[in-house]
């Protein structure tokens, strides 16, 4: 050991621990939003509307629901294995139209070399199995992206209010249950109680046909708005994994093909523009000139080793 501050290196600092989950945990109670709980469900009022605990709140309902949304979100899209190849399963051999994988060769220096190779390869159904080292093939479809929709604006779907009356309906229909499976098992008793769970149940029944409305409408008629980055800074950002998913998205094609002198060819192909703008919002700036999205690489069969 060099020095001893080595000596406290990785040890969990003294104290609570903070992990990620608690703190999660935290911010998903709807408490910090001011909504009054019990038993871990929200108390509601005579209109199964949420009893607040404080009219300053740590957060306001509407902000809170959004983080939410957007944490529950985050949760679903994180990914369980780590990024491999940006074109496994992407690029197709255009000799048998069947998908390339990522593999790798070491060479007896040492060295080692990523190709996509044709799936086909070992089974005798393709008549000429594409093959190309993984650098070529991944600096041609990030010069196609690039070239294709740098400059122009990513689009965002506007979903915040949609994303909050999902929240809202989920906790409405809650309710709806609670007050149904209480009335079934006979907790209801006196007239005045069932007059009240008629009023709670129509008020909650009225509310969960309103979101459901709301929800439909927005879903159908979706709008955008500009993120302020570029396709650039946005493809730049991302990890392989993630390009692929955006190629797959953009329905973006990427076939490769071996010339008669051996060398690769590469074709990458994006489709018209109104085939991928309800999925993604892309839109075309007038006076943009919109770059055919179609375009063919060319590499070499071999590359001679260049001793530097
Ligand atoms: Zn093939």
């Amino acid at each position: 050991m060099a020095g001893s501050s080595s000596d406290h290196e990785g040890e969990e600092p003294r104290g609570i621990s903070w992990t990620a989950n608690a703190i999660r945990a935290i911010i998903m109670n709807p408490t910090v939003a001011g909504i009054y709980t019990h038993k871990g469900e929200n108390v509601v009022d005579e209109n199964g509307e949420n009893v607040r605990i404080t009219d300053r709140p740590l957060m306001d309902f509407t902000e809170w629901s959004e983080l939410v949304a957007t944490l529950k979100s985050d949760r679903q899209v994180r990914r369980a294995t780590p990024s491999r190849s940006m074109l496994g399963g992407v690029a197709v051999c255009k000799n048998c139209g069947g998908r390339m994988s990522s593999n790798k060769k070491i060479k007896s220096s040492g060295r080692v070399h990523h190709y996509y190779s044709c799936n086909n390869v070992n089974m005798g159904t393709c008549p000429y199995p594409s093959r190309i080292r993984r650098e070529h093939l991944d600096q041609a479809v990030d010069q196609f992206v690039n070239v294709t929709l740098g400059p122009l604006p990513v689009m965002e779907r506007v979903k915040n209010s949609i994303s909050q009356a999902k929240i809202e309906l989920a906790e409405s229909e809650a309710t709806l249950d609670r007050l149904e499976t209480d009335y079934r098992a006979g907790r209801y008793k006196s007239d005045v109680q069932i007059e009240r769970y008629w009023t709670q149940h129509e008020s909650q029944s009225v509310k969960v046909e309103r979101l459901r409305n709301e929800i439909k409408s927005a879903e159908a008629a979706p709008t955008w708005r500009e993120t302020g980055r570029t396709y650039t800074e946005e493809w730049a950002a991302k990890d392989d994994e993630q390009k692929r998913v955006f190629l797959q998205r953009h329905g973006i094609t990427v076939t490769v093909g071996i010339a008669e002198d051996e060398s690769r060819r590469v074709t990458c192909k994006m489709p018209e523009l109104a085939e991928i703008a309800e999925e993604t919002g892309l839109q075309i700036p007038e006076g943009y000139l919109w770059k055919e999205p179609v375009s063919e690489y060319s590499f070499p069969a071999r590359v001679t080793s260049v001793r530097k």
